[in-house]
């Protein structure tokens, strides 16, 4: 076996959706590339944006916030990162450090936040009680809060995702399992929004599956974290990625044609089936909200706690 691009003998992945084989070199540059295509086909980047890269310290924001630095060394953007700390034990700490590590070597503008910090509770105190509504329900709530506010604050344009190709098809599978239109609505490489109050999200790794995201940053000698949140057995999306993954293991290019299919018809659910409602702010918090209180205000009425202003 031999790489499908330059003849090198040391090959590192045999790609069965398309038969393609790679050595390393070959394989990065066409990590780098897709993302590139992806960037450039959607428009996720204008020159003088400044991208917020919400950098976990896992794989897939590592490799985002890798491909992006090559658009800030050619000055065309500006970076900065936002890590959350949810409060998990055992788990979240050494994705933070890694994520420090990252955002420092690169010398960009940074910051932790925590849920602690934000909202007086952390998400093990949360699960801890008698009534919640699921780790990840909060989990996504509250980080999408903080992320926001952080974009606000550090005078973001844009906020990039290192959402893969198995998360665009898991949020469009179970979305559409659950008949949750409106988040369908908002799928997509960008996501804005009508209101001018959200920064717009950007996924510029959405065509990448995600055992590729692993091996670039093991090509790439990039640092990640990899432990698995402990409360991601309990969701549905887990059970969906797995549904998807037995699918692909048959069918090599079902991620890839459920994505395609999904951005054909993106356009007209979007048209047909957008909610339309009005945005205006939070009566307790002051972000964005369609209601009197924000959902992160409601749920931490419910706990008992508040924002820490
Ligand atoms: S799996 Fe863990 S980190 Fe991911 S949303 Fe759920 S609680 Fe949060
Ligand atoms: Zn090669
Ligand atoms: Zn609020």
């Amino acid at each position: 076996m031999e790489c499908s691009k330059c003849e090198n003998p040391k090959v590192i992945i045999k790609r069965k959706h398309s038969g393609q084989i790679l050595c390393k070199d070959c394989f990065i540059d066409s990590i780098q590339k897709k993302a590139i295509k992806t960037i450039k086909k959607e428009k996720l980047l204008s020159k003088g944006d400044k991208v917020l890269v919400a950098l976990s310290g896992g794989k897939d924001s590592v490799a985002t916030l890798d491909i992006l630095e090559s658009f800030r060394k050619r000055r065309f953007i500006d970076l900065c990162a936002v890590t959350v700390d949810e409060g998990i034990n055992n788990y979240r700490k050494s994705g933070v450090d890694i994520a420090i590590s990252h955002a420092q070597r690169l010398g960009i503008e940074y910051k932790v936040v925590s849920f602690k910090s934000s909202f007086n509770i952390t998400l093990d105190e949360i699960m801890k009680k008698e009534e919640h509504r699921g780790s990840c329900t909060y989990c996504g709530v509250f980080r999408r809060w903080i992320i926001n506010k952080a974009a606000k604050d550090m005078n973001a344009t844009k906020i990039a995702t290192g959402h893969n190709l198995d998360d665009e098809t898991q949020a469009i599978l179970m979305n559409y399992l659950e008949c949750n239109i409106d988040n369908l609505t908002k799928l997509g490489a960008k996501t804005s929004s009508k209101s001018d109050k959200f920064t717009v999200k950007i996924k510029p790794l959405r065509e990448i599956p995600e055992k590729e995201i692993g091996l670039y940053v093991l090509a790439r000698n990039l640092d990640v974290h990899l432990d698995s949140c402990p409360y991601s057995k309990q969701s549905f999306r887990g059970e969906v990625g797995e549904l998807l993954q037995d699918l692909s293991s048959k069918h090599p290019t079902i991620m890839y044609s459920t994505l395609k299919g999904f951005d054909k018809l993106k356009p007209i659910i979007k048209k047909e089936l957008s909610p339309s409602y009005n945005v205006s702010n939070c009566e307790i918090c002051n972000e964005p909200s369609s209601n009197k209180l924000c959902r992160v205000c409601t749920f931490l009425e419910e706990l008992g706690t508040k924002v820490n202003f």
